[in-house]
């Protein structure tokens, strides 16, 4: 799964920098009334417009995160996992900012199924070389859980909640949405779709049935990882909503990891392939040469053949990285840097002057295939073509 680019969540939710949390608020309202399916039906492009509003309302609308996002734009956010809102359906996105559309979707229960907690999203960095074992990186999250003092419920223990009055206990109302541009059954906004209300609050949660809790994961990384790619942890989400199931019964969401891979100075990868430059003297270029180079896991014996020219590649079977399915091996591809020395000795001197007495270099050689050949190969072996 290719990682979608990241926008600036000012620009998204049409905002300034120094918008107060009012406006912000205003704005997503105006934005995600905009997008909403129901008024653009058929239209995916409106859909990720819709998500990618409820993304960026999700850091400005929360000060803290809209702290550590103008600090540090983007990479402030890594390891404060968010919700994934791509994978999300829209009335739970909806029901999500309850508050701000007054009242929202199905309260997590899709389809009279099983009801399901969120997905949330984080991200590890990993180097290039664990690429090749795989590895295990330990990820800290918060995320909701269920209150262990009311279980789940938000009453007092001792109180119970009791049947909302606006909906009945039904849990459900009839509204006209914003403008009276659609009109949709919607959770009731008193009791957010559960039916019931506290009337004497649980003081661990303040009502809510939920409290954020940290949490520490080992999570496997696979060998042949790709930069961008994301490995599911199934079950490490959040619990169904209260009003969805108040002690939390039902299916976790999932917690999803973007893997970040750093790039390596000695390599550059391309896909299980590595390729990295190596320099040689123009006498081993034209003579041939054993030469030993390092690769990600050890020293590997390169042969130079007699007559090598500048950017000729050696390829070296099965010392890439390995394929992430089948784990089998790429390549490791070394590209031949001739080296001209600066400065040389006496007796270099002499040699080289000697030499040169025996050398005709045919400048037209150059255009026989020669250099622009050369690039033209470069250029397509490193494009896989
Ligand atoms: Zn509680
Ligand atoms: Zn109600």
């Amino acid at each position: 799964m290719p990682m979608a680019e990241q926008r600036c969540y000012y620009e998204v939710l049409a905002v300034e920098r120094t918008a107060s949390g009012e406006e912000i608020k205003r704005s997503y309202r105006r934005l995600a009334m905009k997008w909403h399916p129901d008024r653009n039906p058929g239209d995916a492009q409106a859909e990720i417009e819709f998500k990618a509003c409820a993304e960026a309302y999700e850091v400005l609308g929360d000060e803290e995160k809209r702290r550590l996002y103008d600090q540090h734009g983007h990479a402030g956010l890594r390891g404060n996992p968010h919700h994934d809102f791509r994978s999300m359906h829209v009335e739970e996105i909806f029901s999500m900012f309850n508050d701000i559309f007054g009242g929202g979707g199905g309260g997590g229960r899709r389809g009279g199924g099983v009801a399901r907690g969120f997905d949330l999203q984080t991200e590890v960095e990993v180097k290039l070389v664990d690429v090749l074992k795989g590895c295990k990186r330990e990820v800290s999250f918060a995320r909701a859980e269920v209150c262990g003092t009311c279980q789940g419920d938000g009453a007092k223990p001792g109180s119970k909640p009791v049947t909302c009055p606006t909906c009945q206990g039904r849990g459900q109302v009839q509204q006209t949405g914003l403008g009276g541009m659609f009109r949709m059954v919607t959770a009731c906004p008193n009791c957010g779709g559960g039916g019931k209300v506290v009337t004497d609050k649980c003081v661990a949660c303040r009502g809510n049935g939920r409290v954020r809790v940290n949490r520490k994961i080992d999570v496997s990384i696979p060998a042949g990882i790709q930069d961008g790619q994301v490995v599911r942890v199934q079950g490490e989400g959040e619990p169904p909503r209260r009003e969805a199931s108040s002690s939390g019964a039902g299916v976790r969401g999932d917690l999803h990891v973007v893997v970040h891979v750093t790039s390596d100075d000695r390599f550059e990868r391309q896909e299980d392939d590595l390729i990295m430059p190596m320099a040689i003297g123009f006498a081993q270029a034209a003579l041939g040469a054993t030469v030993e180079v390092e690769s990600i896991d050890g020293p590997v014996q390169v042969q130079v053949k007699a007559g090598s020219q500048q950017g000729d590649l050696v390829r070296i079977s099965g010392r890439g990285l390995p394929d992430l399915r089948t784990k089998h091996r790429g390549d490791l591809v070394v590209m031949l840097m001739i080296h001209v020395p600066k400065k040389v000795t006496e007796r270099q001197r002499q040699l080289l002057e000697e030499y040169a007495k025996t050398e005709k270099v045919d400048v037209r050689k150059s255009h026989e295939g020669g250099f622009w050949q050369k690039m033209k190969e470069l250029k397509d072996s490193l494009t896989g073509n």
